[in-house]
């Protein structure tokens, strides 16, 4: 008999891991409390990048690049969800250039491919950038960017081709159990069994989990923004829609979001919402609303990148915000493992940022899970094994991840 999983929560996570546990044999259900897509995954900006700052991930990021240049041949649609346009990390101080030297000799040991450019390589190659701004930059060519509505829309879509069950509107709001397993999961949708259970919620998840009578994770769903800037002036459309995703010295970021549009993004200090709504996901706080006007900390994100790029200084203005929620954990690392408290739940959740472009990754991390029935200590990715230790959801926090956007 084919073993049932049932996941909830349909985002990037949920999608890409039902797609995999469907292809694997598993009889799949997904609930989804509103509809694909509806929370963090409609509202990111998709960024995907390997260079991070512990071997482990850098792998497992290798093994999401890799993936999503395929998507198309191992999940189907006929556009390929990825924009390989390069990160540039522009650095600013000697002690930046010093750390990122480290850092880049550790991550080409895991065969990527980032090079440390000093500042005269680094105006060659991007003559955009000001040489008074930076004193170098880190540069990986093959990060990149997203199209995350194709990677949530044609994973569900494929799942469902391969037997499983989305059911959308399905809030899960009970559960019941047997000898501290989960046995089923009750929605006003419908009431359903499963083997195994899989927590996709992210920044939901520590309302989940008092719903599942799983373990108390920290994980705060903390607001985040983005900008959109007119293009104007001398940059063209041509050179915009090349530029990779730029990250200044202040740690303000943008990346092109068409030929036209500048996405710009700032992680400010905020405080955890445990109790967000939906509604909240879109809701705007004037303080960093755009037509505010310049005290905004919309135009605090663009005057810091126009200090990196001034071509960006001559754009036209602001034309939107937009808003949603990081699930961030202490150590800025997900829990991908098996819930302490209940034997038969995996959660896959606490993305502090990163769970775009972790999706694949995650997947391949929940169905060895699945498989082994247990917490592993590896994955293999691309042939080699990945340590996913730092992954667990009982782990010590010790070892955070420094590089954070
Ligand atoms: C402004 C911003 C910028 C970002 N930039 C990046 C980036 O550059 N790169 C990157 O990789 N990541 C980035 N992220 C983070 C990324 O978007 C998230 O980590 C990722 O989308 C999480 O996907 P998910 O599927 O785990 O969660 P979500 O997409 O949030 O999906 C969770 C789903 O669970 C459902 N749900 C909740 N409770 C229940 C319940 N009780 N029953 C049933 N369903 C339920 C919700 O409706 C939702 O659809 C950014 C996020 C934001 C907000």
């Amino acid at each position: 008999m084919k073993q049932r999983a049932v996941i909830v929560g349909a985002g990037i996570t949920g999608t890409l891991v039902a797609h995999a546990l469907a292809t694997r044999g598993w009889e799949v259900v997904l609930l989804e409390a509103e509809h694909v897509g509806a929370g963090s995954s409609s509202r990111t900006a998709a960024g995907i990048r390997q260079q991070f700052s512990t071997p482990g991930t850098v792998r497992g990021m290798r093994f999401s690049v890799d993936y999503y240049r395929r998507f198309t041949e191992i999940v189907g649609g006929t556009e390929s969800p990825i924009a390989q346009n390069g990160y540039l990390f522009l650095l600013g101080t000697d002690e930046e250039v010093q750390a990122a030297r480290a850092r880049v000799r550790m991550q080409q040991g895991c065969g990527l491919d980032v090079a440390l450019l000093d500042q005269a390589a680094l105006i060659e190659q991007f003559p955009w950038v000001d040489r008074h701004a930076v004193l170098g930059g880190t540069w990986c060519p093959s990060d990149g960017f997203l199209y995350p509505a194709t990677v949530y829309n044609e994973a569900a879509a494929a799942a469902q081709r391969l037997g499983a069950t989305l059911v959308q509107r399905a809030p899960v709001t009970g559960a019941e159990h047997a000898g501290g397993r989960l046995t089923a999961l009750l929605t006003p949708r419908g009431r359903f069994e499963g083997d195994l259970f899989f927590d996709a919620t992210n920044a939901w998840s520590p309302r989940l989990a008092q719903v599942l009578g799983a373990t108390e994770l920290p994980i705060a769903p903390l607001k985040r923004y983005l900008w959109f800037a007119e293009r104007a002036g001398s940059l063209s459309g041509a050179e915009m829609q090349q530029m990779p995703l730029i990250i200044a010295p202040s740690g303000a970021y943008c990346r092109p979001e068409n030929a036209d549009s500048l996405l710009m993004g700032w992680a400010h200090a905020a405080r955890p919402e445990p109790d967000f709504t939906y509604e909240d996901q879109d809701r705007i706080e004037p303080k960093y609303f755009h037509k505010t006007g310049t005290d905004s900390a919309a135009f605090e994100a663009w005057a810091t990148l126009a200090e990196a790029v001034p071509a960006f200084g001559e754009f036209a203005g602001i034309t939107a915000t937009t808003s949603g929620y990081y699930g961030t954990t202490p150590d800025h690392n997900p829990y991908l493992g098996y819930d302490p408290a209940v034997p038969n739940l995996v959660r896959l959740v606490g993305f502090s940022g990163h769970g775009a472009m972790f999706g694949p990754f995650t997947a391949l991390v929940a169905t060895a899970l699945a498989e082994a029935g247990r917490d592993v200590d590896h994955v293999t990715a691309l042939g080699e094994p990945v340590p996913v230790g730092a992954f667990r959801v009982d782990r010590e926090i010790g070892h955070a991840e420094t590089l954070v956007i």
